[in-house]
């Protein structure tokens, strides 16, 4: 069986290292916010350009935090996209606020910048692209658009660890760039872990604080804080893998461009590339408006392939309240056609051979 994510064969090239790391932790001194987490804090920071990261404890909790450091919750509104992780829209609803979705454009399922201006009310107060699939999003627009309207922009960099949109790395272009560790992201520890990013020393200093019951050095609680700390072990482990990173997006990518090759001139639509971005392909989505049969002869034949998203955010139940009334409708279509490919950095000659044979 070729899986469409297997982050054990990571683990199982580095278990020297990784086994080192672990052990450090366990027979070190501290469990929890130790040299660690510090440590690789500034790593990350340094590695995507910016000057402050605050390790928390899943994405999720990055973009939750970082709202909520920025001052944002009920009566505001946080525009996003609906072909997303639904916890993009979980994190603006758990804020208190409400999460106003606007269309992606097709070809590279990132925000459309076309629909922004006419989402954007006096209560809008952030607005959150996602980098989808490892590509960042059309960020000059962005940028514009926020700038213009002074409202905050969060990069969802979940799944573009390591991504670069005009030379910058995906998280140094907002206010605040969100990262998740999950196994399966660019950069994946073994649980959960996230991470955010930002130049602005003020929230840096909120987030210290919201992520760890509110505290300052002098342990009191100075703000209504929560228990959201990125663990010892994981930091460990990710500090071992960061350096291998830039090497792991470009084995991706050279699996991409084979998947191009051996696609060209057939049915399946292959993805499309920013000529200003580097993509870091996260994950290799092909459209087709024969999904599903495509979809049951790859795994008849030992090829796993996902679906991301099969349903809008906005489709799913905890949603459904805050789906524009017109609809999104490149959003929907996407979600029938999109199909991931096997997809992950040790995926070797002979399963590449495989799946493309397959196709
Ligand atoms: C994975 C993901 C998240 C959430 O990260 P967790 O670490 O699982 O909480 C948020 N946004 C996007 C786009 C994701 O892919």
């Amino acid at each position: 069986m070729i899986y469409s994510s297997f982050p054990q064969a990571q683990y199982q090239a580095r278990r020297a290292e990784i086994d080192a790391a672990m052990s450090r932790v366990v027979n070190g001194p501290s469990y929890i916010l130790g040299h660690e987490v510090v440590a690789f804090e500034r790593e990350f920071a340094a590695y995507v350009g910016v000057d402050y990261g605050i390790g928390v404890a899943s994405g999720t909790d990055a973009l939750l935090l970082t709202l909520r450091a920025m001052g944002i919750g009920r009566g505001d509104e946080v525009i996003t996209v609906s072909h997303t992780a639904v916890a993009t829209a979980a994190a603006i609803g758990l804020a208190g606020a409400t999460p106003v979705f606007v269309d992606i454009d097709p070809r590279y399922f990132t925000l459309d910048v076309t629909g922004l201006e006419a989402a954007i009310t006096p209560k809008t107060k952030a607005i959150i692209p996602v980098h989808l699939y490892g590509q960042p999003a059309d960020m000059d627009a962005i940028v514009a658009v926020a700038r213009r309207h002074n409202m905050k922009l969060i990069e969802d960099c979940a799944q573009a660890t390591g991504a670069a949109y005009r030379g910058r790395l995906a998280g140094s272009i907002g206010d605040a760039g969100c990262f998740s560790f999950y196994p399966t992201k660019n950069l994946g520890g073994i649980g959960d872990g996230g991470m955010v990013v930002t130049n602005d020393p003020q929230l840096a200093e909120s987030l210290q604080m919201l992520r760890q019951y509110g505290w300052r050095d002098d342990r009191n609680s100075h703000v209504l804080g929560t228990n959201s700390r990125l663990d010892e072990i994981q930091a460990a482990i990710l500090r071992v893998k960061l350096p291998y990173l830039d090497a792991d997006n470009a084995r991706r990518r050279a699996i991409a461009d084979a998947y191009d090759r051996a696609l060209a001139g057939s049915n399946l639509a292959v993805p499309a590339r920013r000529d200003e971005a580097s993509h870091i392909f996260h994950l290799y989505v092909v459209r087709t408006q024969e999904r599903a049969a495509v979809q049951e002869r790859l795994k008849r034949a030992g090829v796993a392939a996902g679906i991301h998203y099969p349903v809008p955010v906005h489709r799913q139940p905890a949603f459904a309240a805050f789906a524009p009334s017109g609809g999104l409708p490149e959003t929907e279509r996407a979600a029938t056609e999109v199909l991931s490919l096997p997809m992950y950095p040790e995926l070797d000659e002979a399963m590449i051979g495989q799946v493309v044979q397959r196709l």
